[in-house]
């Protein structure tokens, strides 16, 4: 990978990274418990809480991925599988560029995972 792609997923990589933040932070100040004792309030609260949380999670971890993907831009091992080193395809990071195992490997951890 060329300096010039580098930069060119250094600044989507940061645009993302700050766009996650201000969404975590959102979904930490919008925490509000219903006042009154209207059992539908609290359970809709309960639900919306259950939403958000699940939401915060995969924002949450994209947001290490992201992070992760920089420092690696920054060490220079950005585009190499974390796990064998190969080169991690084009193609993926194009669509995943916080991608940190080439194709085989994720393959194989999904498998691991399902
Ligand atoms: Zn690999």
């Amino acid at each position: 990978m060329d300096v010039k792609e580098q930069k060119l997923y250094a600044a989507l990589l940061t645009e993302i990274r700050d766009e996650l933040e201000k969404e975590i932070r959102r979904e930490q100040e919008g925490v509000e418990y219903p006042t009154a004792g209207d059992s539908m309030d609290v359970a809709e609260f309960h639900l919306n809480q259950a939403v958000r949380s699940e939401l915060h999670n995969r924002y949450e971890s994209l947001y290490h991925k992201v992070v992760g993907a920089l420092e690696r831009l920054r060490d220079g091992t950005y585009g190499q599988c974390v796990q064998c080193g190969r080169e991690i395809a084009e193609k993926r990071l194009r669509v995943v560029p916080w991608a940190d195992l080439c194709t085989a490997c994720q393959q194989a951890s999904d498998e691991k995972a399902a």
